[in-house]
């Protein structure tokens, strides 16, 4: 089966790209959906989570509060790396074990990974598609859909990776822009579909008749 990452900056569609393979059959794993899942009490990670972190990132009900620790690692790269390790690791292992779980015939996963390059994550897959769009329309409709400044929206683009580097770093390219219709999307989704169903035979033949 091939792992295949899904990447893109904020706002750029990779939800809405997701949907499209998943409504083509493909199984969708998203990275930050299974984090949110295991920092809820009574996972692991919550547990390493409060014990390197503290009482003090809880709220009243004993969960994580994502603000307190959001505001813990903002300024201080290394409380961000300390949650990096714990956070990392454990998504991985996550992923792992649900991939372990689909079936052989399965051609390909998608794996949804915003900051699949920022983290480094390329070499654990075979592909990585690349959602795009404009700066300009990734703020609009972030604004629209979380009712977050414009500000807000430019301070998490400065940090995330440089849109023409992730587009370089990428495999192939699934375009999101104004300009593009409901159909189009479709349309591309669809035909990286057929592209990565081909890749699999391709290389599952290879391994078959490799010789003894
Ligand atoms: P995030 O990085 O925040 O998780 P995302 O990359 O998964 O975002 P989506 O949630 O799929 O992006 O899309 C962001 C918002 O923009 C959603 O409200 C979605 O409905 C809207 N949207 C996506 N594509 C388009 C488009 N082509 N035209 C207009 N709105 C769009």
């Amino acid at each position: 089966m091939l792992r295949v990452g899904l990447t893109g900056g904020i706002g750029c569609g990779k939800s809405r790209v997701a949907g499209l393979f998943a409504s083509l059959g493909a199984p969708v794993l998203d990275a930050d959906t299974l984090n949110r899942e295991l920092q809820t009490p009574g996972h692991d990670l919550y547990a390493a989570i409060v014990d390197r972190f503290g009482p003090g990132i809880l709220d009243a009900r004993g969960h994580l509060d994502r603000g307190a620790l959001r505001s813990r690692i903002f300024a201080d790269p290394a409380e961000r790396q300390a949650l990096e390790a714990l956070v990392h690791p454990a998504v991985e292992a996550a992923i792992e074990q649900r991939l372990a779980a689909l079936p052989e015939t399965t051609p390909y996963a998608v794996i949804v990974v915003p900051l699949l390059f920022e983290a480094g994550w390329e070499a654990r897959f075979d592909h990585v598609v690349v959602v795009h769009c404009e700066p300009g329309e990734q703020i609009a409709r972030v604004t629209q859909r979380d009712g977050r400044s414009s500000a807000e929206v430019e301070a998490i683009l400065e940090v995330q990776m440089n849109p023409d580097e992730r587009r370089r770093r990428g495999d192939s390219e699934i375009l999101n822009t104004e300009q593009t219709s409901d159909a189009e999307l479709a349309n591309q989704v669809a035909e990286r579909d057929t592209a990565l169903r081909e890749l699999a035979t391709t290389i599952r033949s290879r391994v078959e008749n490799r010789p003894p």
